[in-house]
């Protein structure tokens, strides 16, 4: 793939136009009047079809499941057919990716709000649950009916997520799970319907680093499950953050993701941090386009010395090492849907490389955007400033720049 289909760039123009209609509007609401971002994104879902994209794709995965389960087919064989809805799995990725574009240039914490929720939430519960699960909580969080949170950070395990990690579940008599513990800075965690919960299998006489990592699917209003109100933070406004707080919640194993202790992996994890770290060059996309969109159109109207500052080879420079930011994303984001389209899954350490130069590109490209614009650049009207507070979460959330460094490096010494 190297550039937009037709079709694609239809949607794209009716994205823009749905963004200028019912978000550009709300846009002071949304980053600093603590409105919350779901309405209107289960309105840009129906309006665009989304829901019903996902109601296809997840007949077809419950149906293959189904299938599995009655030994119609294999596993083997039902990996190797498509599951998007007539298209292929790459087309389905660039339908996703084309609003987190859109998005990413006004919201960028809508994005994080909806990947989360529908990505993140709904591919747990989709490849890993039960069939029961899957029903009873997919397609709610595949179409944003209901607000999904994904917690595995603690006040004291972020980077280290498993390792330091002191959430457990101990096992009852009756079958089921006692579950206790905490989690921080959860995307949606205040409004949170439902929970993915990673913790720990409380196992006397195992070493803590070595205990099994179970994973549980939660509903907002169980007994024993605190769900705070919004962090105030940085940027990202449009994406509520918050904690999690857990004394006793009584589960059955009906909620064990995957309904069994044994098939739980560090991998499912790990599995996620791929997908999240692809999303991550989207994302950067989005804020790089709208920078150097807003620095091309003010260098050419400031007027300084006499001249528009577009005539001064500085502030060139800046607008030519942007564009060359802007292809290098749009590149990256082409691998990936070509990638998906070709029934293939990035590596980690590319996926890595990806999520580490994609974040750090959107931040310096934000901050020179606000150079460019001088002192109104720091001012709210001008937005480059929010794109800027936005931009630098891409460096710390889905793993930190160092973790994503280590994880390039750990992967080229071990050829
Ligand atoms: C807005 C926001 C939304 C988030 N959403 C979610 C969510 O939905 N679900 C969820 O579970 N989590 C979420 N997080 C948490 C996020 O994933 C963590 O903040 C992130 O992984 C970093 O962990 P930490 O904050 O504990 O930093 P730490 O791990 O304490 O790191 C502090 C510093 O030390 C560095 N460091 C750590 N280990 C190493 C090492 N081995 N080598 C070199 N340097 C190292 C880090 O890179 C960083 O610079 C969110 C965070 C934010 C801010």
């Amino acid at each position: 793939m190297i550039e937009w289909s037709e079709q694609h760039l239809m949607v794209r123009d009716m994205i823009r136009s749905f963004i200028d209609a019912e978000i550009v509007p709300n846009i002071d609401e949304l980053e600093h009047g603590d409105m919350p971002p779901y309405d209107i994104l289960r309105k840009m879902i129906t309006t665009f079809g989304m829901d019903q994209m996902a109601k296809g794709q997840f007949d077809k995965q419950i149906a293959k499941a189904k299938a599995i389960e009655s030994g119609e087919i294999s596993e083997e064989d039902a990996a190797k057919e498509p599951t998007g809805m007539g298209v292929g799995e790459g087309d389905v990725i660039a339908m996703t990716f084309i609003p987190m574009i859109e998005l990413c240039k006004h919201c960028p914490g809508m994005v994080t709000a909806m990947g989360v929720s529908m990505g993140l939430g709904g591919s747990s519960i989709m490849s890993k649950g039960t069939i029961e699960q899957k029903e009873r909580w997919g397609l709610d969080v595949l179409t944003l009916k209901k607000v999904c949170s994904w917690a595995i950070t603690e006040p004291g395990s972020g980077s280290d997520a498993f390792g330091a990690m002191k959430s457990t579940a101990r096992r009852t008599e009756d079958g089921g799970y006692l579950l206790n513990g905490s989690k921080t800075f959860i995307t949606n965690g205040p409004h949170a319907d439902v929970i993915i919960f990673i913790c720990k299998l409380d196992e006397p006489g195992v070493d803590p680093k070595d205990r099994k990592i179970l994973t549980f699917v939660l509903d907002s209003g169980m007994e024993g499950l605190v769900q705070s109100k919004a962090l105030k933070k940085m940027g990202l406004h449009s994406s509520p953050t918050g904690d999690l707080f857990l004394q006793d919640v009584k589960v059955g194993i009906d909620r064990l993701l995957g309904g069994s202790e044994d098939r739980q992996t560090r991998s499912g994890a790990k599995d996620t941090f791929t997908q999240e770290r692809s999303g991550v060059c989207a994302m950067a996309l989005g804020i790089v386009e709208q920078c150097l969109e807003l620095s091309l159109k003010y260098a050419k109207e400031r007027v300084q010395f006499g001249h528009p500052i577009a005539e001064f080879q500085l502030i060139q420079e800046k607008l030519a090492r942007m564009e060359v930011a802007r292809v290098n994303l749009q590149n990256l984001v082409f691998r990936f849907i070509e990638t998906a389209a070709k029934g293939k899954q990035m590596s980690l350490a590319e996926a890595s490389a990806s999520k580490l130069y994609s974040a750090k590109t959107a931040v310096d490209v934000a901050m020179e955007a606000i150079q460019i614009h001088g002192g109104n650049g720091y001012m709210v009207e001008y937005r480059v400033e929010q794109l800027a507070r936005d931009a630098k979460i891409l460096q710390i959330y889905g793993g930190t720049d160092e973790i994503q460094i280590n994880a390039i490096a750990k992967d080229l010494l071990s050829r």
